[in-house]
């Protein structure tokens, strides 16, 4: 390998996981910071959870009550 050119590697750095959970791996970083991991994804646990961490399903949400307080009373078209 060229010297110089290479970021520094770390073959333990500590992975901190959102949900607490921390495992180490090979990295160019000591500590890497995540808000998902094999422990807790979806895709591993099997939950049909929202991986929503911008709040943008929230913000829909409140977006949607909003509407829908505005439409009390009024007449709802049949169909
Ligand atoms: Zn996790």
């Amino acid at each position: 390998m060229k010297k110089g050119i290479h970021p520094e590697y770390y073959p333990q750095a500590q992975v901190i996981c959102g949900c607490g959970n921390t495992f180490t791996t090979g990295a160019t970083k000591p500590v890497i910071k995540t808000d998902i991991c094999s422990a807790c994804h979806p895709f591993f646990t099997g939950e049909q959870r929202i991986v929503d961490t911008a709040g943008q399903v929230e913000r829909f949400m409140r977006r949607l009550e909003k509407r829908e307080e505005g439409t009390k009373g009024a007449k709802v078209r049949g169909g």
